[in-house]
């Protein structure tokens, strides 16, 4: 648990924050919203979008990692990821995939109700990860 989070820091949250009241989770009415900084800086943020057939609802951690990927980003250093719930909210297993595998072993920055901040790297989140590396082991 950090207790002196830098402003940096601070301002991501704010920023995924901002995202999370523009949530389309018109079904669970569980509203996230993420925020994900690259190391020159600039910041992307979304929120979850939830559609009728409900497999097809997309993470806010994974449109916001897409919307920079598509922007041309390609090296980040940290996601700050926020809910509505009591607890700290953590990526979904899909999400620590498709972050590791596209952002690397980045900064996870969850809050939680009560405004407290928890960080861990991502590699602790998804311990041996499934890469590219191991995809093309054995190739040459
Ligand atoms: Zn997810």
């Amino acid at each position: 648990m950090s207790k002196a989070i830098t402003q940096s820091v601070s301002e991501l949250i704010a920023s995924a924050n901002e995202a999370k009241e523009k949530s389309e989770a018109k079904f669970s009415h569980f509203r996230v919203g993420a925020a994900i900084k690259t190391e020159a800086g600039d910041v992307y943020s979304a929120f979850n979008i939830e559609s009728s057939s409900y497999g097809l609802s997309m993470c806010a951690e994974r449109i916001a990692l897409w919307t920079a990927i598509t922007a041309g980003e390609s090296k980040f250093k940290r996601i700050a990821i926020v809910s509505d719930a009591k607890d700290f909210c953590t990526p979904c297993g899909a999400c620590r995939q498709v972050l590791y595998e596209l952002a690397g072993d980045i900064e996870v920055y969850m809050t939680n109700m009560k405004g407290e901040v928890k960080k861990q790297k991502l590699s602790s989140l998804i311990p041996e990860a499934f890469t590219s590396k191991t995809l093309l082991n054995g190739r040459d």
